[in-house]
């Protein structure tokens, strides 16, 4: 794996926290454009979740991010 920004190949892996009520955790993708419902939150009912795996360069801190499935 490579740094798109840098070209530097030294990354750590990571994850996206997401520490909200009810979370397990960690964030992760939901397919499709975000659509809210009429209190506001995300409209995510039937929609597939994927894992976000967050690898941060040691030289210039971008992340790169990718998806595995996991619902
Ligand atoms: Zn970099």
């Amino acid at each position: 794996m490579r740094c798109t920004q840098c070209e530097g190949t030294d990354l750590e892996p990571g994850f996206i926290e997401d520490n909200g009520e009810g979370s397990q955790g960690y964030g992760r993708w939901i397919q499709g454009a975000l659509e809210r419902g009429p209190f506001g939150g995300a409209r995510r009912l039937g929609k597939r979740r994927w894992i976000i795996d967050a690898f941060r360069c040691t030289r210039c801190s971008h992340l790169e991010l990718s998806v595995r499935p996991k619902d």
